[in-house]
């Protein structure tokens, strides 16, 4: 019998409890003329991946749309699984058998190299794990990040770069009434930072910035932002893009603020945010730990498409620092067992399917949306016409006979589950963390004091969920 009905639900598990997980469970629970339940894991015992663990704390407005996913949380059907990471605790096969689709939304967990010597000596981080650091992820609640140098600097010219880079130059007080991690706030407190140089490796008309975010970078209350005017200057490759189809309004709203920033005249303010353009990193030196960068210039060019892109001069500078975040863009991992592009770094899929790399076909009942299907790009709406995408070929296949016959019922998975992972969190548990930080936060006014150790985090699931 076609799985869909009140008697044989569609029985579908998400990997991965971000937005494009829980825009997909929304998608398939409000599905017409089907009836679904879905199950949502995650490998941490909270949902909602980077929205929690990746939008700024100082961005609180962002996270609101958490009340979206809640929604999704409240309808019959739905079960979360938190602490179940697929690959450890279960494998893709493992899920296949139980499931009629599994579908893959869980993200892009890691840096793409700049591939430059020094890239490894101690000071120069990730901006994911600075940005999981001080978002209270618990991967990286053990993290060091010397901050009692004069000097970061932060490469790449988007808006994660404009997040840790802010978090760098916020006045305590502002940062003390978020919901970063503790440690974070405290070690932030200390820090001796007093100029962040960001770099770019193309023009301010090619910068990936949005216009909020590098508007906001002048607007901070204690740090100058500085330009040199000869680096906002637009070459003929610049300014012929900017005349061009290719430039969209956030490109030349961007030159606009830019330019505003170089004609500034700096308040001395405490701190100073730089930021350079038509600058690489190629190599990162010191004794046993970060003092320098070593920088090249570039000119920009014109290549045969019409691409803007940036030429080694050949010309050097070096920049004296302590700290160097990398902020070159996001890139998927594989899972063993499921297909992957290792080129780059997600899921091979058309239109959601996931394709099996030898055949080039469909894997019956394989699915993916968000970060892991399309890469690391768009804001957090654009997941959801993302997972639409998805469920849409996922309920194509579902009429068309296409999805494997066969699912387990929904208390043999959890017994199941229960067996690989004796620590498994249910959304009534998430709900008591949640509760158990807002009111550790509460006394302070601010929205919640974030567990940031897993086994904390089950013992209030644990104390606090109804059994
Ligand atoms: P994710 O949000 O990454 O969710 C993936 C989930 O999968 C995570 O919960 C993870 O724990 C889980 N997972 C990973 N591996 C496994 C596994 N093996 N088994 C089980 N679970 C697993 N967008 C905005 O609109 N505004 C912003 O201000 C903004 N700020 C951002 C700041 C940063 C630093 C970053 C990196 C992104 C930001 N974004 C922002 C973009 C937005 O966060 C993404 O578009 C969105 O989170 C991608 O959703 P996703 O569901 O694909 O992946």
């Amino acid at each position: 019998m076609t799985p869909g009905t009140e008697e044989n639900p569609l029985r579908v598990a998400i990997v991965g409890s971000g937005p494009a997980g829980f825009y997909a469970a929304e998608q398939l629970l409000r599905a017409d003329g089907v009836v679904a339940e879905v199950d949502v894991y995650d490998r941490l015992p909270t949902p909602f991946g980077l929205v929690r663990a990746g939008v700024a704390p100082d961005h609180p407005k962002l996270k609101s749309v958490i009340r979206v996913y809640e929604k999704t949380a409240a309808r019959e059907g739905f079960r979360f699984f938190g602490g179940i990471e697929v690959g450890t605790h279960v494998t893709p096969a493992e899920l296949a058998q139980r499931y009629h689709a599994v579908i893959y939304t869980y993200g892009t967990a890691t840096d793409r190299q700049l591939g430059i010597p020094g890239e490894d000596l101690p000071g120069s981080h990730a901006a994911t794990e600075f940005v999981a650091w001080y978002n209270g992820h618990p991967d990286f609640a053990d993290a060091r990040f010397d901050l009692s140098c004069e000097r970061a600097v932060v490469i790449g010219n988007g808006n994660v770069a404009a997040d840790v880079t802010r978090m760098l130059a916020l006045p305590h007080e502002e940062l003390a009434a978020t919901d970063a991690a503790d440690h974070a706030i405290e070690a932030l407190r200390q820090s001796s930072i007093r100029e962040i140089v960001v770099l770019g490796r193309r023009g301010p008309a090619q910068a990936a910035f949005t216009n909020p975010e590098v508007r906001e970078l002048g607007e901070m209350t204690i740090a100058d932002v500085i330009v040199d005017p000869a680096e906002v200057e637009l070459d003929d490759a610049s300014r012929e893009f900017l005349a061009s189809g290719a430039a969209d309004p956030t490109n030349r709203r961007n030159v606009e603020i830019l330019t505003e920033f170089a004609r500034r005249k700096p308040q001395g303010k405490e701190r100073r945010i730089v930021l350079r353009f038509r600058r690489s990193p190629v190599e990162i030196q010191g004794d046993g730990r970060v003092e320098r960068i070593v920088v090249a210039r570039n000119e920009l060019y014109r290549d045969d498409e019409g691409n803007v892109r940036a030429r080694d001069t050949g010309e050097r500078e070096t920049i004296e620092c302590g700290l160097v975040l990398r902020s070159i863009g996001y890139r998927g991992v594989g899972i063993d067992g499921l297909p992957f592009d290792e080129r780059r770094g997600v899921i091979p899929n058309e239109a959601g399917r996931v394709l099996d790399p030898g055949s080039g076909e469909p894997v019956p009942g394989v699915y993916a949306a968000g970060w892991i299907k399309r890469g690391p790009s768009g804001v957090i709406g654009t997941n959801k016409k993302d997972a639409q995408e998805t469920v849409d070929s996922l309920l194509a296949d579902l009429a068309a006979g296409r999805l494997p016959a066969d699912a387990d019922d929904p208390e043999s998975v959890e017994r199941f589950l229960s067996e690989r992972q004796p620590s498994l969190v249910s959304y009534a548990g998430w709900e008591a963390i949640d509760a158990a930080e807002r009111s550790r936060g509460e006394p302070q006014g601010r929205p919640r004091v974030k567990f940031v150790r897993v086994d904390e985090m089950v013992e209030v699931a644990r104390s606090g969920a109804p059994a």
